[in-house]
């Protein structure tokens, strides 16, 4: 039979691997044993492993036989290291029983502490310890824990009789109740207790241990817990672990105390010790916020100006020692360090030892100094920091010390965080902009014709779309903070009002979105610059050195462009030529071209965009001087350009000289029932060449006229969207190698240039091979291949996604990180079947997943030659990139 039960401190082995495993004993217990085994000072005690627990829930709430014995050992080896007996009515030996998963899982159980006191051995220890009010307080102190964590019962019952207790004796503080104070309190907790069980507050010790482990084993499989485990990806099949261990008293008078620290700054990296402690408490009280703890440092309370001492002065002998265990746990765990203390009469023992959570910059500072330190290399780095928490850098943020008033909370789409005056639709937007106001934009949801207004905006909200609905795909690509699909939101453009709940904001007020949360407040926040200095340079740096992968980005305007690059953009990986459509100078000629009846009219408006498009390309070609610009012809349907309200017709009719009835019968004839799946992408340069060949003549001529003017000669990738068979990439091919022809010839320039398309079709991926033979590259545009693959509209998911995941149908969100199972397989089919077909097939991605850590991960292990990012992603792909080649 293999061990379950390890005993730790005193003259137990340590020699078990499996004690150290956080998988068998969890991270506390693994840690327990560690520090034991390293010579500090850790109260005796014993770990009961997971397996047990899935065993006991397995069979239904049974403890294997041989448990029994097994913990009855363990307990003697504590009770022979501290000399006291459990349930001893002289000497009594208490416990602490507390819950401990391999990840940790905060508030999933709380601890029972004080385990072992029933009404002889209260008295027992009030004798041996001389101290007849600590004795009482330990004792209230159980049954408190104990009733609401093992017995289930409301803690509010307790706390009120606490309240009520202290009012009457007109005290503030618990430390002014008395030992008869709390005699009385403990009768009185325990006929509260009675009542509500309709039996006795549990008297036998060996009772209570039992019961406190069966309490943490069913903990595993409360509903909270396992929300906390989908939320945070942690397996359901783990258990939890069971730590006994011999209690210390915090609570024994003004040289004991107790406390929680860190050994660096959680927040802001500092090496400097940061933590809170109170003296004469149990750990509780620190957590609880029942007394105001002190500060751990002189350093921090003077900066602070708080008069209660610190730790370092009013206890220097046992922070001295708790300040050497700090250094040796940091170099023992090559990390920052969360660690739970008590002293009891001057003496220190820990309790407990993790590595800290910390925030983004906290964790970058840790990770760089720690490497100049010697305590870790670059590469152990590169993998602590996530990349994700990079975004809180990149944007401004509110500050986290701002009051913030929340009307509602919808999806967090895009980072960043902005206050501004509420506008209903684009024009508003950009009126109210121009004139030097803030605004964020807030829509039911957003279309392409949004794009002026959303531009003007400091943030987007809208009441539906999912997490790669346009305006979250939109809103990331320009840097925007957008919430979006906050469902409570409901607008009146009648009223020019907008409902959340029960609460009415006029179109002008101010409300500020944190698109790093989902939060809508109400007013104001105040916010904090991002700060890219140092500390991101150096580990951006290092990151680039271990990727194998290029990271590209995702943008269309020189803005966007510019601000990739800062932030390390390699090329472009997707440029979505109908966003310049868009322009208020533009869309006339759009829509011109759209209504025209035949190729004539259509080419006549087209002669107008050629030279706009011309000029956008000069600008991107010149901003990524030299590098790869993959360039999309145009992708989107075609009645998303098309004019709606009557002003649109009639200003539409005046400039092109087309009665309204003529343009309004058209505009019908266009109309589609599934636009996504309709006439769009590849579709498009099918049935009117003259569109792709207008926007292939414009890339060329814009590449020519960069290459002699800069001396660094662009790159043009022309990549195909939407296609699903080899001859339309033939066909379109021709067509764009014809025109880059006419205009080498003319400008007596030739450049290197590719022509490819998007896998964004099943039928795409799994013709690979044949499509390879027309494709220079592929990009995978997994934002289609998800929709197509799933069958789920990228638009509308928003509605029941969200149930989805909670269900656990899927583990994420599709759109937001692949799913590698299926998409994923159709990626792989792919990549394989085009190398097959052309060894140097160039192989990106450009879907919005090119962004996120976990598809990263998947495009490294797959092969791709680069991933496509919008620019703020760009840093978090760099850093996961690295990561996934690291690992
Ligand atoms: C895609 O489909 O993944 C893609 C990048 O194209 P778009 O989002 O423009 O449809
Ligand atoms: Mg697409």
């Amino acid at each position: 039979m293999i061990d379950t039960v390890f005993t730790f401190g005193g003259d137990a082995p340590h020699s078990n691997a499996r004690q150290k495993d956080k998988t068998v004993t969890g991270g506390k217990g693994a840690n327990l044993a560690e520090m034991a085994s390293i010579g500090l000072p850790v109260p005796p005690g014993f770990t009961i492993a997971t397996e047990e627990c899935l065993k006991y829930l397995r069979e239904g709430g049974d403890f294997r036989t041989d448990l029994v014995s097994d913990i009855e050992e363990a307990l003697r080896h504590v009770e022979r290291t501290v000399g006291k007996g459990f349930g001893d009515a002289n000497d009594p030996l208490l416990v602490s029983v507390r819950s401990g998963a391999a990840i940790s899982m905060p508030g999933m159980m709380d601890t029972v502490l004080n385990l072992g006191l029933n009404d002889e051995t209260v008295k027992g220890l009030a004798k041996v310890s001389g101290d007849e009010r600590f004795a009482w307080d330990s004792y209230r102190r159980f049954i408190q824990m104990y009733a609401d964590v093992v017995l289930g019962l409301d803690h509010g019952l307790f706390e009120e009789a606490l309240e009520i207790a202290k009012e009457d004796n007109g005290f503030y503080a618990d430390t002014e109740m008395s030992a008869e104070d709390w005699k009385r309190l403990v009768a009185e907790f325990k006929s509260i207790a009675e009542q509500e069980l309709g039996e006795p507050f549990p008297q036998d010790p060996q009772a209570q241990l039992w019961g406190a482990i069966r309490a943490v084993f069913d903990s595993w499989d409360t509903e909270r817990a396992k929300v906390y485990r989908r939320l945070n990806d942690i397996p359901h099949d783990m258990g939890t672990a069971v730590n006994v261990q011999a209690m210390v008293f915090g609570n024994m008078g003004d040289t004991s105390a107790t406390g929680v620290a860190f050994t660096r700054d959680p927040s802001t990296g500092e090496k400097a010790y940061y933590g809170e402690w109170l003296v004469n408490a149990q750990g509780e009280d620190v957590v609880a916020g029942i007394r105001t703890p002190q500060y751990l440092t002189k350093a921090r309370r003077e900066a602070a100006g708080a008069d209660k001492p610190s730790m370092e002065e009013a206890m220097p002998d046992a922070y001295g020692e708790l300040a050497r265990v700090f250094d040796l746990l940091e170099r023992h765990y090559t990390d920052m360090q969360d660690i739970e203390f008590t002293v009891q009469q001057g003496k220190l023992w820990l309790l407990q030892t993790r590595n800290g959570k910390r925030t983004a910059k906290a964790a970058l500072k840790m990770a760089v100094d720690m490497v100049g330190e010697g305590l870790i290399d670059e590469k152990t780095a590169i993998c602590r920091v996530d990349p994700m928490a990079l975004d809180q850098l990149l944007h401004p943020t509110l500050d986290p010390d701002a009051p913030r008033d929340v009307l509602t909370t919808g999806l967090p789409a895009s980072p960043g965080a902005a206050s501004g005056k509420i506008v209903l639709d684009a024009d508003t937007a950009e009126l109210w902009a121009n004139r030097g106001e803030k605004v964020v934009l807030v829509r039911i949801e957003t279309s392409p014709e949004d794009i002026h207004g959303m531009h003007a905006a400091t943030g987007i909200l809208t009441a539906r779309g999912g997490m790669t609905s346009h305006a979250a795909v939109v809103a990331r690509g320009m840097g925007r903070p957008c919430v979006s699909g906050a469902s409570q939101v409901s607008i009146s453009r009648e009223d020019r009002t907008l409902t959340i709940g029960d609460r009415e904001l006029k179109e002008g007020d101010v409300i500020t979105i944190d698109g790093g949360n989902g939060q809508v407040i109400a007013g104001e926040v105040a916010t904090i610059e991002p700060e890219l200095a140092g500390d991101f340079g150096t580990l951006m740096e290092w990151a680039d050195k271990h990727r194998r992968m290029a990271v590209r980005t995702n943008a269309e305007t020189e803005a966007d462009c510019k601000m990739a690059r800062q932030f390390g953009a390699e090329g472009i990986g997707l440029c979505r030529t109908e966003h310049m459509f868009f322009d208020a100078d533009r869309i006339s000629a759009v829509r011109q071209m759209i209504l025209a009846d035949d190729e004539t009219g259509r080419r006549a408006a087209l002669d107008k965009l050629l030279p706009e498009q011309r000029k956008d390309f000069v600008a991107i070609f010149e901003t990524m001087a030299g590098l790869p610009c993959t360039i999309r012809l145009l992708d989107p349907p075609l009645h998303e350009f098309l004019p709606h309200g009557d002003t649109e017709f009639e200003e539409l009719a005046e400039t092109t000289g087309v009665s309204i009835d003529k343009l309004r019968r058209r505009a019908s004839e266009l109309h589609e029932f599934n636009p996504m799946l309709g006439h769009r992408g590849c579709r498009l340069g099918i049935t009117y060449p003259e569109i792709y060949e207008m926007q292939a003549r414009a890339i060329f001529e814009a590449a020519c006229e960069v290459a002699k003017t800069s001396g660094e000669a662009p790159v043009p990738e022309v990549m195909i969207p939407l296609v699903a068979t080899r001859r339309e990439l033939e066909l379109l091919r021709a067509l764009v190698d014809r025109v880059a022809r006419e205009v080498f010839d003319a400008s007596g320039t030739t450049l290197t240039y590719l022509v490819g398309t998007m896998i964004e079709l099943p039928r795409a991926a799994l013709m690979a091979g044949e499509i390879a033979e027309e494709a220079e590259f592929f990009s995978f545009g997994t934002n289609d291949l998800t929709q197509t693959t799933l069958g789920v509209s990228r638009d509308d998911a928003g509605r029941f996604l969200t149930e989805y995941v909670d269900k656990g149908i899927f583990a994420r969100d599709p759109f937001v990180s692949l799913d590698v199972d299926g998409v994923g397989q159709l990626v792989e089919l792919a990549a394989e079947r085009g190398r097959k077909s052309r060894g140097d097939i160039k192989l990106g991605i450009c879907g919005e997943h090119g962004g996120d850590p976990a598809s990263i991960a998947f495009c490294e292990k797959t092969g791709l030659d680069y991933i496509s990012a919008s620019p703020y992603r760009v840093p978090i792909a760099r850093l996961a990139a690295a990561q996934a080649a690291l690992r």
